[in-house]
């Protein structure tokens, strides 16, 4: 039993919560060395058009390629990284990484015409710094701008409006595009969603997970498609697993989609041969 706090304020640790701390810290050490090592990596998942299933581009997730626990998710240490500031130099890595990967991409297959799309996070955006690395990165990979997405979530935005606003004017004033992540979750205020210079809101995979059995889930995402419409947005949805899901978005109008349907984020080399892939298949089409 610890006496933590000052004054009258005990914390009494139990068993259980030690271990969890003690885990929470080793992670936290071993995050910081896996940025040394370089044993984070990025793996890309597919986005398609869903009328004609078009590869529009790729979205970058980072993973964490662990020597003894396999390749750890990123819901397991991003949460830490936003926590102990290690989001920004990470972030930096996958945003370099993603971004040569791609021009990579590019140059081997020069007829693509695809968007990357990078997330980040309340503590990069909050940066003023991250304007300068987006466009250092992308000067020294070569990659052009429009061909960048960054994805940025409601609660991101929300923390502290007006940095955020300069920053993603900042960017948008590049050619950069900007994309509104997991929308429907978060603290959404639709007047913010008309003043930011957003091009693309993200149907959370929530909403196309209940489409079958939840009917309130079909009219909020045909909702959101309603101001996206007014709003002249692009929407991508997130999250599609079945035939199912992805007709019944089709129907609603819905132009693009990702998810393990079509597939699951893969490394750098299955990524190579499923380009490889399509462009042989466009090539024989005539595309
Ligand atoms: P997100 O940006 O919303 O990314 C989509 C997540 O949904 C990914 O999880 C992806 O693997 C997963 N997903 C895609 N299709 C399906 C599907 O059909 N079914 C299901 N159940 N899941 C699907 P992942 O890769 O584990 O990433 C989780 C979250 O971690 C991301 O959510 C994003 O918020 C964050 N994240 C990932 N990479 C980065 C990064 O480089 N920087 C930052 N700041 N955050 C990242
Ligand atoms: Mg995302
Ligand atoms: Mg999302
Ligand atoms: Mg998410």
């Amino acid at each position: 039993r610890a006496k933590v706090a000052g004054g009258n304020r005990y914390v009494i640790f139990q068993p259980e919560m030690h271990a969890t701390l003690r885990e929470r810290m080793q992670l936290e050490n071993s995050l910081y060395q896996a940025l040394e090592k370089q044993e984070l990596c990025v793996y890309y998942q597919p986005i398609y058009s869903l009328n004609n299933n078009q590869l529009k581009g790729f979205e970058a997730l980072i993973r964490w390629q662990h020597p003894v626990e396999g390749l750890i998710r990123p819901d397991k240490f991003i949460p830490i990284a936003e926590e102990t500031g290690l989001i920004i130099p990470i972030g930096a890595y996958v945003l370099w990484h993603a971004c040569q990967q791609m021009q990579q991409w590019y140059e081997q297959f020069p007829d693509l015409n695809l968007v990357l799309s990078v997330n980040v996070s309340a503590r990069q955006l909050s940066q003023p710094h991250l304007v300068d690395t987006v466009f250092e990165t992308l000067t020294r990979t070569g990659l052009a701008p429009e061909k960048l997405q960054l994805e940025i979530t409601e609660t991101t935005v929300v923390e502290n409006p007006d940095a955020a606003m300069q920053t993603l004017l900042k960017l948008k004033q590049q050619q950069i595009r900007l994309a509104m992540d997991d929308f429907g979750t978060g603290y959404s205020s639709l007047g913010y969603l008309s003043r930011l210079p957003i091009d693309v809101l993200k149907i959370d995979r929530c909403f196309v997970k209940d489409i079958e059995h939840n009917e309130n889930s079909l009219e909020i995402i045909r909702a959101i498609l309603g101001i996206a419409q007014g709003l002249r947005l692009t929407v991508v949805a997130e999250g599609i697993e079945t035939e199912f899901q992805a007709q019944q978005l089709r129907e609603l109008g819905c132009p693009v989609g990702q998810g393990y349907y079509f597939s699951v984020p893969l490394d750098v080399a299955a990524t190579t041969q499923l380009i490889r892939d399509y462009s042989e298949v466009e090539t024989v089409a005539g595309n």
